[in-house]
């Protein structure tokens, strides 16, 4: 547990891990269930041994809900109640908190995300635009909503998934980093103030996960033809960093049950992080910020690797997806 860790205030009974148990069953609210991560927390909370948890899992589209309610089991209506909510919609998050019971969500998880690559010129302001709709603003949404109820009850825990990509920007995906890169920054400054309500925000901050989202954006890029982008970073990006990306999906992706798991941790916490990364296989790069204020030695070092010594690049990668360091991260 770092320094940074925040503190629940305890009142009443209070079990082993120092968490007030009259609290529980707490209502939990995860946005973008309908597939990857927020599938698999919803899951692995709705299965809760000791059934912490009332799970309202929400998806753009309910007719999606098949692999999650089969997933669900028993669960379903016990545990588990799926729920529409569009995060780009006023109108369905009111009507999604109009049907939960008193209104009242304990946890907010804030899932739903759009993934965005490709050379910039290619990309027009309107795509980018709709992965901020959805990555930022729709998270800023739900929070919007949830935090006069949690205010007034003094307590509330918003668990926020963002990437190692709102630490660390990355080659061709620069809208995407952005939109990560203002939820760790709006998130942080909110964390401050609500500290004084008792509400505790957490940003989970995963490297590559073999979800869906991968998939659907190498679909998108194989057919996208980025117009107006110059033959040469064309060929980069198509190139060079596409197959680089995929071997590091392949060499470092986690599951989506791991993510999850250490979602889990986070959200029965009595002292829940700010910050928490998943794959400790991306501490080495975010040590290089830290080791480099001037940010240098990381623009200059992930500039040769790709663009000058792509073998090395490989060579990393393998290594990096030896089992010998398949570790995974184990929070506390
Ligand atoms: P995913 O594509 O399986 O899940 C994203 C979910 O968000 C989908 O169910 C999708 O329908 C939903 N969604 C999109 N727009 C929505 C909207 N307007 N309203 C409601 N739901 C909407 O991919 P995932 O990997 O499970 O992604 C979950 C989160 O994890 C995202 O925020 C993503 O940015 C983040 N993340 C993913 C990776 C990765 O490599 N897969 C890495 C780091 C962070």
């Amino acid at each position: 547990m770092g320094s940074g860790s925040q503190v629940l205030a305890s009142r009443g009974h209070t079990s082993r891990e120092g968490i007030n148990m009259a609290d529980f069953p707490r209502t939990v609210l995860i946005s973008g269930c309908s597939s990857g991560i927020g599938l698999e927390l919803a899951m692995q909370l709705a299965h809760d041994s000791r059934q912490r948890y009332q799970v309202v899992a929400t998806m753009r589209d309910l007719g999606k809900k098949g692999t999650l309610e089969a997933a669900a089991g028993e669960a379903l209506g016990q545990t588990l109640t799926v729920a529409q909510l569009d995060v780009c919609s006023d109108e369905s998050v009111a009507q999604c908190l109009s049907c939960i019971r008193g209104g009242e969500v304990d946890v907010l998880v804030n899932n739903a995300g759009v993934g965005l690559m490709g050379p910039l010129e290619g990309l027009s302001l309107t795509t980018m635009q709709n992965v901020f709709d959805t990555n930022f603003f729709g998270a800023v949404r739900l929070v919007k909503a949830v935090l006069p109820g949690m205010k007034r009850r003094r307590q509330g825990h918003i668990v926020v998934v963002s990437s190692v990509m709102g630490l660390q920007g990355v080659v061709f995906n620069d809208v995407y980093a952005a939109s990560k890169f203002a939820l760790e920054g709006f998130f942080e400054s909110l964390a401050i103030q609500l500290l004084q309500f008792n509400i505790f925000i957490s940003l989970v901050e995963p490297g590559p996960v073999t979800t869906d989202f991968e998939g659907k954006l190498l679909e998108q890029v194989s057919m996208a033809e980025f117009p107006g982008t110059d033959p040469d970073t064309l060929h980069y990006f198509r190139d060079l960093y596409l197959p680089a990306s995929r071997k590091l999906f392949r060499s470092v992706g986690q599951s989506p049950q791991d993510v999850a798991q250490v979602i889990v941790k986070v959200i029965s916490s009595a002292r829940p992080p700010l910050r928490q990364q998943t794959n400790a296989r991306y501490y080495p790069l975010m040590a290089l910020k830290a080791a480099d204020p001037s940010g240098s030695l990381y623009v200059r070092n992930a500039h040769r690797l790709l663009f000058r010594w792509p073998r090395l690049l490989s060579l990393v990668l393998r290594c990096l997806a030896c089992s010998c360091l398949r570790t995974r991260v184990q929070p506390w």
